[in-house]
């Protein structure tokens, strides 16, 4: 994006679930974008609907943007030249907005029950008509108007269209796109309970708010005509907009709750840190990228507004994401990658509890380019803090019992240099390739005793790990 001017943008989740991929990468598609020219990012928070209001306070979303790292400058719990920042508590301007456009002129009541509408776009539809508001109400006189008041009828408010005129929008992505006003119902700005939808206190905010650029999904693409029209009615200046292709799964169909990872919930519990799920959201529909695994910082810097997918499908790959949270993790500064890995590790080994940091984080380092998630680090570290039971039996499945009868001697002669782990390593090593063992047998076996495992970390690094007494227990049992 070339542009350089200041720029304003929002991101504006209406509280009724956990976010989910698609809605964070309109949010962090926004953040990306204004941070590339020093603009603001603004949190909204659309809560018109009181009883689909599942995160009463936002209190769910703004902890995971916190968690995201997408931080906002004007907001909830922050000041802001435009508070509130929760559409629930902006009546007033929702109101103010409404009676401009009854002085000019262009929005009227209307008074049909649902019941009837229903009916009515029952009809248009089996005489093959496209199903639209027939402006019953606009024809109505102001004597009849007067009468349905004084009966308290309830009525909502439309917005008049202007059929003589066409919308059109300037769309970063898809260049200006012209609207016929004609395919569209005037659309109601209020409810029969006088509470506002979303389309009008929308538009208001994104007025009121001076929204320079409007990012956001696909999906919205029908309500920004009404929503232009409304800018245009009030004389107000449009926004640049930026309609983003919706996720798919890998299968090309919509994203949704049944695919693993859509909510962010899931991937926090299974392990992911927030650097890969941003990054992966980043990059996915972006192009290509010289190098793939970049901080927020380094977003910023290099991700090409040009080069992002405006069109077709942004397909959603979790063996990719899983492969970024991968590098994350061995690219983490190793305190915090510790610090990261504690809930998980506590939850399955409370007594980590008195172990002190400092070994807590050499574990780790030593086993971490086994991690995919941070949740792997219980499985690779299971052998720690839990001794495993190894039976004859379990030896026996594993390993040939000629090769055992000369492993056993064999280490049990070097045990007295376990003092010092590599020469430990070098001299069993060493003896084996004497008597014609391979290697791989002797450490397999070996990492088996003392583990329960047959893949993980060097002998070196075991002995390091454990400690000499413990690895000496853990043979000694065995032998
Ligand atoms: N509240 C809308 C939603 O959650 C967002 C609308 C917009 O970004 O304009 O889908």
């Amino acid at each position: 994006m070339s542009e350089k001017k200041q720029s304003r943008v929002r991101f504006a989740p209406s509280p009724t679930g956990m976010l989910h991929l698609g809605n964070i990468r309109t949010a962090l598609m926004n953040y990306l974008f204004t941070k590339q020219n020093n603009g603001d990012f603004i949190l909204r928070i659309e809560d018109t609907d009181p009883a689909r209001n599942f995160d009463p306070g936002a209190k769910k979303i703004i902890a995971d943007m916190q968690w995201l790292g997408l931080d906002y400058d004007e907001g909830p719990e922050k000041d802001g030249p435009h508070q509130p920042y929760f559409q629930s508590e902006r009546q007033k301007c929702y109101q103010k907005k409404l009676h401009d456009l009854i002085d000019n002129g262009s929005i009227y009541r209307c008074f049909c029950s649902s019941e009837d509408l229903q009916k009515r776009r029952a009809r248009q539809i089996a005489l093959k008509q496209p199903p639209r508001y027939d402006r019953k109400c606009m024809k109505l006189t102001h004597a009849e108007i007067q009468e349905k008041l004084n009966k308290k009828e309830p009525f909502i408010w439309r917005f008049k269209l202007d059929h003589d005129n066409k919308i059109t929008i300037h769309d970063l992505a898809h260049g200006d796109i012209i609207f016929d006003p004609k395919n569209f119902s005037d659309f109601p700005l209020t409810r029969q309970d006088g509470t506002f939808t979303f389309m009008f206190a929308n538009f208001v905010d994104d007025a009121l708010m001076n929204m320079s650029h409007v990012l956001r999904g696909e999906d919205h693409l029908t309500n920004t005509a009404g929503q232009a029209a409304l800018f245009i009615a009030l004389g107000l200046p449009l926004p640049t907009y930026w309609h983003l292709p919706i996720l798919a799964n890998i299968g090309g169909k919509k994203l949704s709750k049944r695919d693993f990872g859509f909510a962010l919930h899931d991937l926090k519990q299974a392990g992911f840190l927030p650097e890969a799920i941003i990054n992966y959201l980043a990059i996915i529909g972006g192009g290509t990228f010289a190098k793939e695994i970049m901080s927020k910082e380094e977003l910023i810097q290099n991700l090409d507004f040009k080069n992002i997918s405006t069109t077709g499908q942004v397909k959603y790959d979790l063996e990719k994401l899983k492969w970024i949270n991968h590098k994350w993790i061995n690219q983490y500064e190793p305190s915090q990658l510790t610090e990261q890995c504690l809930p998980f590790l506590l939850a399955e080994f409370p007594e980590i509890d008195n172990l002190d940091k400092k070994k807590l984080t050499q574990l780790i380092q030593t086993i971490k380019s086994d991690l995919t998630t941070l949740t792997d680090v219980t499985d690779a570290l299971r052998f720690y803090f839990k001794e495993p039971q190894i039976t004859k039996k379990l030896i026996d499945q594993h390993f040939d019992s000629q090769l055992v009868g000369k492993l056993k001697p064999l280490i049990k002669k070097h045990l007295n240099l376990l003092s010092s782990p590599l020469s430990f390593s070098n001299e069993i090593k060493k003896e084996a390739k004497e008597q014609n063992i391979k290697i791989k047998d002797l450490f397999g076996f070996l990492r088996f005793v003392l583990t329960g495992q047959l893949h993980g970390p060097s002998i070196t690094d075991l002995v390091e790990m454990l400690g000499e007494d413990e690895v000496k227990k853990r043979i000694e049992k065995v032998l």
